[in-house]
């Protein structure tokens, strides 16, 4: 790990000042993705700003009859939090399939949403990695691509996103509570993370100069029929190969709402609303569920290594949505 200077602030406004004057800083939280890539000499702030102190460890109802998610509310918090439990068990599935007891009680929901991809060439500086090191070349396209994206690659990088909790987020249409220097803005999940293109290095739409304050849910929250299925090479602690967020509004067996999320095939989490819209109104039936993962893994490319997770996230859409059915 290279030196680094550290700051404690006490506001937003101080945060935001210290992240644009200081040379190539970084906000700090709970410190469970960043740490180790400064370890791994992947990132190497020169600058360190300790954002604990600001007041964002909230969870709150909000008046629209949804709820604010604090960004410094650690995951574990939010899993247990009995209206999070109660009204959107979709997300408190999510979040306890993710990582392990001991980094959920660490990690927080603002640092949910920035961590960086588990892809191994970005971890080991000492391959090319144009997410790492710009213009040097991706070497999980020709190389060990196994846990690498079937969908909205590029030819620059063909990393997933990590995080469980956020493909539940975007089944959810939770909106991200951001404050810069020029104010405040809220960004919609589904906008906030980015399709790698020929900038693989930026993982988020947010701008340098903005902290995020919290992630807002909206009041449907799909608590009878939801399901959240995780495929991965071991029951715990692992990355997801696969995940799937489904979420259902039912009329006895016509769907009147729909939701499905991938998670561990794309730089993003995976959703598809135009495609979606299309089963409204439809039975809640297996050949309709069948019809609807097609289009949404329409276009699914694999490297090699990776080919299986098209078959893969075909049955897991299946099971998540046919286990949300019978709820
Ligand atoms: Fe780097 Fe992306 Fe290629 Fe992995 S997939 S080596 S993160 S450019």
């Amino acid at each position: 790990m290279n030196d680094f200077n550290y700051s404690r602030s006490e506001s937003v406004e101080e945060s935001i000042e210290a992240l644009l004057s200081k040379n190539n800083a970084k906000p700090i939280a709970g410190g469970t993705n960043l740490l180790d890539l400064m370890k791994y000499r992947v990132e190497n702030p020169d600058h360190i700003v300790d954002i604990t102190q600001l007041p964002f460890d909230r969870i709150e109802s909000t008046s629209n009859g949804g709820l604010r998610l604090g960004a410094l509310v650690t995951n574990a918090t939010t899993a247990y939090e009995p209206k999070v439990e109660k009204n959107y068990p979709l997300l408190a599935k999510a979040i306890l399939s993710g990582a392990s007891a001991q980094l959920r009680n660490a990690a927080t929901n603002g640092g949910n949403l920035m961590q960086r991809t588990r892809c191994f060439y970005f971890y080991d500086t000492a391959t090319p990695c144009n997410k790492r090191e710009p213009g040097s070349g991706c070497s999980a396209v020709e190389g060990f691509n196994r846990i690498h994206a079937i969908l909205g690659t590029s030819e620059h990088c063909i990393a997933t996103h990590p995080s469980d909790m956020c493909v539940a987020l975007a089944a959810l249409n939770a909106v991200v509570e951001v404050q810069g220097k020029e104010g405040e803005r809220r960004i919609p999940i589904l906008e906030f993370h980015r399709l790698p293109g020929n900038i693989p290095e930026r993982d988020t739409n947010l701008a340098s100069d903005e902290i995020i304050t919290s992630i807002e849910l909206p009041s449907k929250g799909f608590s009878k029929n939801f399901a959240y299925v995780k495929v991965r090479d071991r029951p715990s602690y692992a990355f997801a190969l696969v995940s799937v967020a489904a979420a259902l509004e039912l009329d006895g067996n016509m769907i009147k709402d729909i939701r499905v999320a991938l998670g561990g095939v794309a730089h993003k989490p995976w959703r598809l609303p135009n495609v979606e819209q299309k089963f409204i109104g439809k039975e809640a039936t297996k050949e309709n569920f069948e019809g609807l993962s097609s289009q949404l893994l329409n276009g699914a490319i694999g490297f090699g290594d990776n080919d299986f997770k098209i078959a893969l996230a075909h049955r897991t859409i299946l099971r998540a949505l046919m286990e949300a059915k019978q709820l």
